[in-house]
Order: C-alpha cells, then structure tokens, then sequence
C-alpha cells in the first residue's frame, strides 16, 4: 500500500508540473504573439499613413528597421518594393493570403512557419489610396524554436520536479499511514484510540477489531473452562468409584455396579471428547470449497437408517416426507447437521413418540412430539455446552455441543435455521438452505 501511494503522489507531482509548464509556456507564447502583431498592425498604418508624403517607393527604407520587413505590391501582385531582397526577382504576389485579403477588403493578415520550422513570419498588409498594397512583417521564434531553446532548462527543471515530488511523496506517504501503521501497537496494548492520534473514519475498524478479539478471548476462555468442567463432573465419578472398590468398601454385586458407572462415565467423556473433536474440526474447516451435490432428501433417508434402531428402542417412528431438492455444499457437514437434529429428536421426544423429516425447495424440517423447548431458552440452545436440563440430559449422554455444530455448519452454507416449539407439545427445527 505504501509503494501504491508513493507512486500515485508521485506521478501527480510530475503531471501536474509538466502541465504547469506546458500550459504557462503556450500561454506565454500567446501572449508574446498578440503584442507582436499588435506592433505589426501599427506599425503598418503608421508607414500607411506616411506613405502618401513619399516621393518614391524606395524611401520607405526608412522605416524598415532591424525587425521589420516592408514590401510594396502593386495592384497587379508585381512586387514594387522589398526592403529585404531586391524587389525584381520576386514573384507575383497576389496568391498570398494577406495581399488576398487586403485587396479585397482593405486588410488582411497571416502567420507563415519558415521552412526551416524554427521562425515563423508575421505579416499586415492594407491597401492603399492607389490600390497598391503595403505589407510589413516581422520575424519570430516558433514555438517549436522557443521549446527547443528552453530545452535544457525544461529538462533541468523537470529533474527537479522529479527530485522534489520523490520526497515529498516518500514524506507525505510517511506522515498518511503513520497513524495505520500504529493499529497493531493500540491492539497489542488495549491503548485507547483518539482523534489526536488516528484518522477518525478507522476508529470504528479499531474498536471492532478490539471487540472482536475480546469476544473471541472471552469465548476462548469460556470454552475452555467449560470444557474443563465437563471433563472433570464424569472424572470425579470415576475416581470416586474406583476408589471404593480399591479400598474394599464395595464389594461383589455392589464393585460390578459401580464398575458400570465407571464404563458409563467413561463412555460420556468419550462422547464429549469426540464431540469437542468434531467442532474444533469444524473451526478449521470453514473456507473449505462447499461443492458437492447433496440431495437433502437422501441424506434425510439415510440418517434415519442409521438412527433407527436407537428409536425403536422408545418405540419412536421416524417419517420421510417430501420431495428430492439438491442444494450444494458440504455432504458430510449437511450428513453431520440433520443426524444431531434427528438425534435430538429422538432422545428430547417422549416414549412411542413420532418423528417427522419433511424436504422440499431447499429445506429440511425435523418435528418430533417431545418435551419441547421453552421459549426462553430457545435463543440460548445453540450455545456450547447449553443444555436446558442438565442432570435430565446429562442421563441422555448429551454434551450440549450438538446445536452448537449444526448452528455452525449452517452458518457456514449461509442457510438459516428456524425453530417451533411448544412445551409438552414438541420442536419443530427447520434448516433453509441458499
Ligand atoms: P445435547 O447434546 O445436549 O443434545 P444440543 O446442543 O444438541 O446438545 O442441544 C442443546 C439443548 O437443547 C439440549 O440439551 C436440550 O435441552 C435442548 N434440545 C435440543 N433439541 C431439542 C428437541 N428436539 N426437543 C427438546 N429440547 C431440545
């Protein structure tokens, strides 16, 4: 970015001067042309108005100066006078512009560029009592001539455009981000930002960026503790138990039922360390590319399949309704987000109960007739490790983290998710996909 602006107030230092110097040139030029045929002109009626008290043509030698050039044409265009070059081997002159003009209405005027490009000729011509005509003219640089005799001082000029517009640009780049180039610094720091010291329009971007790193901190830690504690409830049970049976106090039927609650402990600490795996996989993932075809409707099918037999055990009976709708995306993250929702519903839905999973445009709806959800935790479900009922779940070997995947996964296919329910009732979830 710093090379970019550098450039950038580099080049328009260099344009801006050279067109500076381009624009004062031909205007200066204009300048010096007007005044030098405003001379022309009054010069020519000053010989005019003499001429007259003239006994012959070649008197009027006297007026031409160092600069002016006076030739007296005839009405034929014959050239009777030239005070430059003798006046007998000139050409007629009647094609030329200025005599053209004058003959006919009384003045004419005209620039010519010299062959040789460097001068260009200057001349008035007005025609006199005798319908003869005097034409002065005068020479002068071109401006090709002008630019070619500056040429060195332009170049010189123009290195030194060159010169200051570098470090003017290195300078000012270094003053523009100097304020950017603090932004770690103030975020490294927790420095407070203020008008002094930063443009105003990127104080909003710091404060997010700060509050966006708190958030995260904040969760990281929260996750962390959370996950500490999750651990530590079945480990304690753990130890416990297996403290009684070291010590003796539990013995025959009573160590293979606390061995049990050992397996059964043991089995929630897999399934929660399985289930913190899936997630933190899910983190990692986020920018992998979603392009696989996925039939809602088969994955649907599918996941009922392999949670069936877990139904059946509460007599629950699992439905599939609606039509086949592909969407693209992720086909084990969309496998992974309807299993949780089914396998909420089954373990959240009452004995014999029934679960419907309807697909059509897009969308997949999971309905059960459990216990339902109450409308205020309804918000908080998707959080980590939220569960409505702890003790009541936690005999369900939930972890709290199923949502928290599903929520995930649909965030990352940009699909919405709705939810239905009514306490005793049942939970309706819908996922819409883009
Ligand atoms: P868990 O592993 O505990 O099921 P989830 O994140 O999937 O974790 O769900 C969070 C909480 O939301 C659950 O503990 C449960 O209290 C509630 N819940 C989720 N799905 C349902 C449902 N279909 N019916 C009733 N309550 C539900």
């Amino acid at each position: 970015m710093e090379r970019k602006i550098v450039l950038s107030l580099f080049y328009m230092g260099i344009i801006t001067a050279i067109l500076g110097i381009v624009i004062t040139t031909i205007s200066y030029y204009g300048f010096f042309r007007r005044e030098v045929e405003e001379n022309l002109v009054h010069e020519c009626r000053l010989v005019a108005e003499c001429y007259d008290k003239l006994s012959s043509a070649d008197e009027l030698e006297k007026f031409s100066g160092e600069n002016f050039r006076i030739t007296l044409i005839g009405r034929d265009g014959d050239v009777l006078y030239e005070s430059n070059a003798d006046h007998l081997t000139m050409t007629n002159h009647l094609d030329r512009p200025e005599i053209k003009s004058a003959a006919k209405t009384g003045t004419g005027s005209d620039t010519r560029l010299s062959d040789t490009l460097g001068t260009e000729d200057h001349y008035y011509a007005v025609r006199l009592d005798d319908n003869s005509i005097l034409r002065v003219s005068i020479q002068t640089d071109s401006i090709i001539a002008l630019f070619e005799r500056s040429l060195l001082i332009i170049i010189l000029i123009i290195i030194g455009i060159i010169i200051v517009s570098l470090i003017t640009s290195v300078k000012l780049t270094e003053k523009l981000i100097a304020p950017l180039k603090k932004i770690p610094e103030i975020l490294e720091k927790s420095l407070p930002v203020t008008d002094a010291d930063m443009y105003p329009e990127v104080i909003p971007l710091v404060e997010e960026i700060r509050n966006a790193r708190n958030a995260q901190s904040e969760m990281r830690q929260e996750f962390t503790a959370n996950v500490s504690h999750e651990l530590k409830t079945p480990l304690t049970s753990i130890s416990g138990y297996a403290e009684l049976i070291e010590s003796g106090m539990a013995q025959g039927a009573d160590s293979i039922k606390f061995a049990s609650k050992i397996k059964k402990e043991s089995a929630r600490m897999l399934a929660l360390i399985s289930d913190i795996l899936k997630l933190s996989e899910l983190d990692s993932i986020d920018d992998t590319p979603l392009n696989d075809k996925v039939n809602l409707k088969s994955v649907a099918e599918d996941c009922s399949e392999r949670l069936s037999q877990q139904a059946k055990i509460h007599g629950i009976r699992i439905t599939v309704s609606g039509k086949d709708t592909i969407i693209t995306g992720s086909r084990t993250e969309i496998s992974e987000l309807v299993y949780n929702l089914v396998d909420n519903a089954i373990k959240y839905n009452r004995e014999n109960g029934n679960i419907e999973i309807k697909t059509e445009d897009k969308k997949l709806t999971v309905t059960d007739t459990g216990i339902g959800i109450p409308r205020e935790s309804i918000p908080r479900i998707f959080e980590r490790f939220y569960r409505i009922d702890k003790s009541r779940s936690r005999a369900k070997g939930s972890t709290g983290l199923g949502l928290a995947s599903v929520r995930h996964i649909a965030e990352h296919h940009g699909a919405k998710i709705d939810i239905e329910s009514t306490v005793g009732v049942g939970t309706s979830i819908t996922v819409l996909f883009k």
